[in-house]
């Protein structure tokens, strides 16, 4: 059944060259490249890339980024049909300068991202109501992901929420109690809790901590050590696959898509976390943001190996 993303979308323009520029410098670059990015897109991207049916609901502009971003989508197989366009703010944009050790500086515009509210969230409740899960990040203002969360626990449809990028100010209570899945990475439970869990064991006490705020449960990703899972009867540590990694971009991203894409094929919570940790694993194995987002084949054929 249909996995609805709520979300953000940019296109990543990236820079690679030697260095990066210092202040007031210019400096010439070797190449770049244009791709789809923004957390809801890629989530969106790698859920369908398993295989799911993906709804992306985000908002463009009327540039010739927002055309771009929507045949990136079509290519990936996601529906954006009922995403929406901004005649008065562009597209969002990330510049991205990346120089030979892979040090990066990144500026984002966001434009028409923010300006996503609680009547975009209006219009598409019929496309929420025939979903099985909502995916929600905060790359788009609060208010719409608040409303999105109450309509979809409303309607019966499963919130996975990554709190990324975590407000310093943590989230309102109210909103735990309408997440079924919530997954921040330590910087983000850092944000969200007020102490950042260094070792397993507080990654554990920080999971149980979201879980006693209301969350159904609480996955807290831990890179290459793995994912802390409480909720529904779990309280254990999945240890990540051990791969060679590439690139680390969007590991996050692509973990939260297979854990909707599990979640929507009626998987168990631990089941459906090892399932994640495998993409979050393949992911890093390539370069890329969406583009690094592993097949279901390929996922499947990981977790036999494990
Ligand atoms: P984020 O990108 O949001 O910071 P993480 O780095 O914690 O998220 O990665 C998400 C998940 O992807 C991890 O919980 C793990 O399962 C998997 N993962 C990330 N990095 C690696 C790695 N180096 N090796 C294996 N799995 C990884």
């Amino acid at each position: 059944m249909t996995i609805m993303v709520l979300g953000s979308l940019n296109m990543d323009i990236t820079a690679y060259g030697k260095v990066l520029p210092r202040l007031g410098e210019t400096v010439l670059a070797d190449r770049y490249e244009m791709e789809l990015g923004g957390k809801g897109a890629n989530q969106a991207a790698a859920a369908a890339r398993l295989g799911a049916p993906v709804e992306f609901v985000g908002r463009v502009g009327t540039d010739p980024f927002g055309k771009l971003a929507m045949d990136r989508l079509a290519e990936f197989k996601v529906s954006a049909r009922h995403s929406s366009r901004d005649e008065s703010h562009g597209t969002g944009i990330a510049v991205i300068a990346v120089d030979s050790a892979g040090n990066n500086a990144i500026t984002v515009i966001s434009g028409a991202n923010m300006r996503i509210g609680v009547d975009e969230v209006n219009a598409v409740l019929p496309v929420l109501a025939a979903s099985k899960v909502l995916m929600l990040q905060l790359e788009i203002p609060l208010v719409a992901c608040e409303a999105a969360a109450a309509a979809a626990r409303q309607l019966g449809v499963k919130v996975v929420f990554d709190p990324a990028p975590a407000p310093p100010e943590g989230l309102p209570a109210a909103l735990y109690g309408l997440i079924d899945v919530i997954t921040p990475n330590e910087t983000e439970a850092q944000s969200l809790l007020g102490y950042e869990p260094k070792t397993v064991e507080e990654a554990a006490r920080a999971a149980r901590e979201l879980v006693a705020r209301g969350a159904g449960a609480a996955v807290l990703t831990l890179g290459a050590r793995g994912a802390y899972v409480v909720g529904r009867g779990a309280d254990a540590l999945v240890p990540a696959f051990p791969v060679t990694p590439v690139s680390t971009v969007a590991a996050g991203d692509c973990f939260n898509a297979g854990l909707a894409v599990a979640l929507s094929d009626g998987k168990g919570l631990l089941e459906a976390v090892r399932f994640a940790s495998a993409c979050g694993a393949l992911s890093t194995t390539k370069a890329g943001s969406a583009a690094s987002a592993p097949t279901r084949r390929e996922v499947e054929a990981l977790l036999a190996s494990g």
